[in-house]
């Protein structure tokens, strides 16, 4: 009897494309944020932490080990006007120089924000830079702030915190410089990667049509359709442009651990769109 040419898998794989490890600002090491996907019956789970590869090299052991497959990716910030937009890019040499002049500069700023973030909170709150610092394994972002206001009894957890002292239009509140999407797709394309632009429907002003155009012209492979920061009508509006363009539309947690309420699986990429996206980055789907 010939062999099969695809074994095929006997229920469509469980894939997760976008979680975040304590590298960044989840709460779980990645070897920890891989026993927890595949406790959560995952098959595919992606690392997207923050402006940093760091994590990847201990997820991929722990995934070896645990036998599950790791998406090794990155979660770039960029700004578009007034709009923060978050980039994932997959599939990409992690040492290309692009890359790294990116990470570094993102890390860069974002040190220099937390510091005159907590400078400010520091005169009100009783929080200090130790204290915050001592929250961060890696990249470092507003949730660590938000875990020093924890520790103080200031909030009773991160999504007070953000709901109120760390919100944009808080007296507290600093930006970072952060590089345009155009340069962060250009510059993951350069790489050897594909890119996804991440809840491109949510809580902030989205991104203008002609803007998306130039991205997906750029080499933008795909959208995070199912997301659960994105509104209805915003998914319906994603789902015309992933037709209309012919994109990968992906479906992922933004799992951060006990960090924030989303779940690993909660929302899932199916095995086609997966296929196409690790075409489009060069890496074999189902090794
Ligand atoms: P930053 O990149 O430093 O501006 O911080 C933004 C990060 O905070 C995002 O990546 C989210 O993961 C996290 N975040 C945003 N809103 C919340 C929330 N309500 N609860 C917990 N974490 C949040
Ligand atoms: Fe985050
Ligand atoms: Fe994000
Ligand atoms: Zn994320």
């Amino acid at each position: 009897m010939p062999e099969p040419q695809h074994q095929s898998h006997p229920q469509p794989r469980r894939i997760d494309l976008h979680t975040h490890s304590n590298v960044s600002d989840g709460t779980e090491t990645p070897a920890d944020l891989v026993a927890s996907a595949v406790a959560a019956g995952l098959d595919v789970v992606g690392l997207t932490d923050h402006d940093t590869t760091e994590g990847w090299a201990e997820a991929r052991r722990a995934a070896e080990v645990q036998g599950i497959q790791l998406v090794p990716g990155i979660e770039l910030t960029a700004r578009q006007g007034w709009t923060s937009v978050h980039v994932l890019g997959y599939g990409f040499d992690p040492q290309a120089a692009s890359l790294l002049e990116l990470n570094a500069t993102a890390q860069r700023e974002r040190l220099e924000r937390a510091r005159t973030m907590v400078e400010r909170l520091a005169a009100d709150y009783p929080i200090s830079w130790e204290s915050v610092a001592h929250e961060a394994h890696g990249v470092i972002g507003r949730p660590h702030i938000a875990d020093a206001l924890v520790n103080a009894g200031v909030v009773p957890d991160r999504s007070a915190a953000f709901q109120d002292i760390l919100r944009p239009d808080s007296q507290y509140y600093v930006a970072h410089a952060a590089p345009t999407p155009l340069t962060v797709v250009m510059a993951i394309a350069e790489a050897g990667g594909a890119t996804v632009l991440a809840h491109p429907a949510g809580r902030t002003r989205p991104l203008d049509e002609p803007v998306l155009a130039e991205l997906v012209n750029a080499g933008l492979a795909g959208l995070e359709v199912w997301h659960r920061d994105n509104t209805a009508a915003g998914r319906e509006w994603l789902l015309g442009l992933v037709n209309r363009w012919n994109l990968v539309a992906t479906g992922s947690s933004d799992y951060h651990g006990m960090g924030k309420p989303n779940r690993l699986g909660e929302n899932l990429t199916s095995e086609s769109m997966f296929e196409r996206l690790a075409r489009r980055a060069g890496f074999p789907a189902f090794p």
